[in-house]
């Protein structure tokens, strides 16, 4: 069996109905539970009357109704909005405020303490709490419908959410098809939070093909020999992550394809992936295939993929991110002529219908190019033997252990507490990845310091998760000014490291 995704339907019902779909944290669901769980779902959603366009929120981690209610908002044409349980309350709070969303499912075994019209649990059971009005909160368009909003960080200090929609997600389905070398036979490793589109593409892979998905929460994933042992026992053959993700394994004995034997490729996205990586790699897993792919999630999960071979890896000590998919054309803005390198620009119809709610910024970062939509990715870039580079980014967007992280976003959060006058937040690189984020803040009052500093970490938790803390908060007279007359981030971690 697997999932017409241009058709919207379940097809070759008959054929391997019993095959596991998904391995969740809590059960396992063959397909044949899938497309019968996927039904159950629908049936709740014409009872509830949700109208094409209104966002429905999934909360939950990595339990097999995840991704069942996401297959099924897919199915009924209702975006859904993915919220992990890694996030704090408030965010939450704010994000389903924000959007009007009527309906919750929750996935997970726990209540949520957030006052919403109607909770769908995993069992099906519907709480109304009140009527559910959908007048004032549906979005994008019956003809191509929203498949998700997805929420990422945002320089203004809040989430920014990014529209999908169903054709932008369909030129992604066409290009995995043709191009990435997957079959019906593959089982995918699945543990990116479903926040980050890095876990949709495992998702899409696995069901438009028929494959078997396996999530494992984080609980299991912290606990590297019990994941490796998971990996083993379901036996993935394609491992997605960040590079990151997968470097914190190289040192494990039992990461390699002597106790990973089925593990056959490597598909990384996310975040620059650095040689010595492959290199270590391909010494563990003997012939395995390493892919790396770029693109960000206002572009559709990636855009551009390069299979990084033996000879890639010696000619080129930056790894290329390869070429777009063909329904793509991806263009280096240059500020002069004579610049070989620019901002990468990506065309394509996978490339979103813009923020949420935000047409300041979507009229800045999305443009429209001979009638196609575009988005300036803020990525440096060039090209060099055909190939595209990625060399960074022209802003303070950060990528630190596979997350992406608006450093404004935390300094806004910052600045709200009574007795912050100014906050800059800087990332702390070594190796040309961020390991730290440094906060450094101009008090209003000095002699209480230490006590502010602890009011604003306990402040700012309740509405930024985990990954986005600072590691340091640093209290400064002032903040060193270039010549631009600009703040010299380069001289504050200066001072910070001596
Ligand atoms: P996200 O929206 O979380 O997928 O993050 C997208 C950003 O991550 C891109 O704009 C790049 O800055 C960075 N990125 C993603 N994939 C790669 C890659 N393969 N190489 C270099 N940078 C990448």
């Amino acid at each position: 069996m697997k999932y017409n995704f241009h058709k919207n339907r379940f097809e070759e019902q008959t054929i391997f109905p019993y095959k596991i779909a998904i391995a969740g944290s809590d059960i396992d669901l063959t397909w044949q539970g899938l497309e019968e769980h996927c039904n159950q779902l629908q049936l709740i959603f014409k009872q509830l009357q949700i109208p094409i366009g209104h966002p429905v929120v999934i909360y939950g981690h990595k339990e097999a109704f995840f991704p069942v209610a996401m297959l099924a908002c897919m199915h009924a044409n209702i975006p859904y909005i993915p919220i992990d349980k890694i996030y704090p309350l408030e965010r939450i709070k704010k994000i389903i405020e924000s959007t009007g969303s009527q309906i919750i499912i929750n996935c997970s075994n726990q209540t949520i303490d957030i006052s919403i019209p109607v909770c769908i649990n995993q069992d099906l059971q519907i709480t109304t709490n009140q009527k559910p009005d959908y007048s004032n909160a549906t979005y994008g368009n019956i003809a191509d419908p929203l498949r998700y909003i997805m929420f990422t960080s945002g320089s203004t200090g809040e989430p920014k959410g990014v529209l999908i929609s169903k054709s932008s997600l369909l030129t992604f389905v066409e290009w995995a098809l043709q191009d990435f070398r997957f079959s019906e036979h593959d089982v995918f490793m699945n543990q990116a939070p479903f926040t980050f589109d890095v876990s949709l593409c495992d998702l899409l892979n696995a069901f438009m093909r028929g494959s078997t998905l396996v999530l494992t929460a984080n609980e299991i994933v912290k606990n590297q020999y019990l994941f490796l042992q998971r990996i083993k026992h379901y036996q993935c053959s394609v491992w997605t992550s960040t590079p990151s993700f997968a470097f914190l394994f190289l040192r494990h004995p039992n990461f390699n394809s002597t106790y990973l034997s089925h593990l056959k490729s490597f598909l990384f996205m996310g975040e620059p992936l650095p040689n010595r990586t492959c290199v270590l790699l391909k010494k563990a897993f003997e012939g395995v295939t390493i892919l790396n792919a770029y693109g960000p999630t206002e572009a559709t999960i990636v855009t551009t993929l390069i299979e990084i071979t033996d000879d890639i890896i010696q000619k080129y000590p930056l790894l290329p991110i390869g070429t777009p998919m063909p329904a793509s054309q991806l263009l280096i803005e240059k500020n002069n002529e004579q610049d070989t390198e620019g901002e990468i620009i990506i065309v394509g119809n996978h490339v979103a219908n813009g923020y949420f709610k935000d047409e300041e910024l979507s009229h800045k970062k999305f443009i429209s190019y001979k009638a196609t939509k575009g988005f300036k990715t803020g990525d440096l870039g060039y090209y060099q033997d055909d190939l595209l580079f990625c060399i960074g980014r022209n802003d303070d967007q950060v990528k630190m252990n596979g997350f992406r992280i608006e450093l404004n976003e935390i300094s806004a959060q910052i600045l709200k507490h009574i007795n912050v006058d100014d906050a800059i937040c800087v990332g702390l690189s070594r190796n040309n990845e961020v390991k730290k984020i440094i906060a450094f803040i101009i008090l209003k009052q000095n002699e209480f310091a230490a006590e502010s500093i602890n009011e604003i970490k306990t402040s700012i938790e309740k509405s930024l998760p985990y990954y986005m803390m600072p590691g340091d908060f640093v209290p400064v007279d002032h903040f060193p000014v270039g010549t631009s007359h600009k703040v010299d981030k380069k001289v504050l971690i200066a001072q910070y490291l001596k």
